[in-house]
């Protein structure tokens, strides 16, 4: 079998910095001489070629066009690379790497997340081990020279989850990242297991589609009680709004207040798309389980069974490019295209 090409891409974030001890400040750390660096990654049989954006951004300064930079890196070498790597910072890892999952369609490589806590080089960083796994993981191709996780992954603190079903739960843990509602891909230990029951499989077609295009003209409406109308029309009314992600109670419940209805049913009216997502952490919207959805459903709006918010945002961006009559859209939104939800 041949040795393994991996292209790993910065973009920013702390795991591309490292401590100057002399100064004590934080510098960029040298992706080039990344083996000289990081000798454990010898033992890793594959070739690295690195990319780096030339103005590495913090991961809070990411949107559609960054997305869309990196998915373009991706594609131009597609061919020649059996697997990528992305490096980003983890504030806003799930929702770029949710993108990615939406914009790349029939992905037979691995793309896998990582990022860092901690500066290379920093007392108890996280970032080599993460740095290293997630190479080995990208590099990890069956007998047939096939990837054995083809899918946008997120690779964490001993974890690579499904990157559509992350979100991250802690700003200082090691452990930044969960996956509520899926099973891990694989575990790092002593050896590095694959959980095969839960990686998507090879697709069927071997043709690779990319959309970069997205739709940003979206909205996150998070409930809370108390909530006024005049929040909640002022944001149902901006000009070009074309989506909303509703962030509901529990199973999808929302107020039964007959301004709130009629606000939702007005941007309804307007051809705008909403989507009822829970803002608990884990589980399932059961739209008309409880009174206080049924009247959501009745009137339209897509159920977003147990998608994260950071999966729906893109999932939504990714819908609106299709050109096609709102019961399609609902299908597409309410089914798994990428294993975002349990359907
Ligand atoms: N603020 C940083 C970022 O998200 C934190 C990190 O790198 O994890 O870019």
């Amino acid at each position: 079998m041949h040795k393994p090409n991996i292209l790993l891409i910065y973009t920013g974030g702390t795991i591309g910095m490292v401590k100057d001890y002399k100064s004590n400040s934080l510098k960029a750390f040298d992706f080039d001489n990344l083996r000289k660096n990081i000798p454990e990654l010898n033992q890793i049989a594959c070739n690295i070629k690195t990319i780096s954006f030339e103005e590495p951004i913090d991961s809070s300064d990411m949107n559609s066009l960054y997305i869309a930079k990196i998915a373009t890196i991706i594609e131009t070498h597609y061919e020649s690379a059996d697997g990528f790597v992305v490096l980003s910072g983890s504030d806003t890892m799930a929702y770029t790497a949710s993108a990615l999952s939406f914009m790349f369609e029939h992905l037979s490589k691995a793309i896998v997340f990582t990022g860092s806590q901690l500066p290379i080089g920093d007392l108890r960083t996280d970032a080599k081990e993460n740095l290293i796994t997630a190479i080995q993981v990208a590099a990890s191709l069956d007998k047939k020279g096939n990837s054995v996780v083809p899918e946008v992954s997120l690779y964490f603190e001993y974890k690579l989850y499904r990157a559509n079903r992350t979100t991250k739960v802690n700003a200082e843990h090691f452990e930044a990242f969960t996956s509520p509602n899926y099973p891990a891909l694989a575990t790092s230990g002593v050896h590095l297991k694959f959980n095969k029951s839960a990686i998507q499989k090879m697709p069927k077609s071997k043709k690779l589609i990319v959309r970069k295009k997205l739709v940003d003209d979206v909205v996150i409406l998070k409930l809370f009680p108390g909530i006024t109308p005049a929040v909640v029309e002022a944001m149902l009314n901006i000009k070009g709004l074309k989506g909303v992600v509703l962030e509901t109670y529990g199973a999808g419940n929302a107020p039964t207040s007959a301004w709130f209805i009629k606000a939702l049913k007005k941007a309804l009216k307007k051809g705008i798309l909403i989507v009822d997502v829970t803002q608990c952490i884990g589980g399932s919207v059961i739209m008309g389980h409880y009174e206080t959805s049924l009247e959501l459903k009745k009137m339209g709006i897509f159920s977003g069974h147990d998608i994260t918010t950071e999966a729906a945002i893109a999932k939504l961006k990714y819908i609106l490019t299709i050109d096609a009559p709102k019961s399609k859209l609902k299908i597409l939104f309410e089914k798994s295209l990428r294993g975002e939800l349990c359907k």
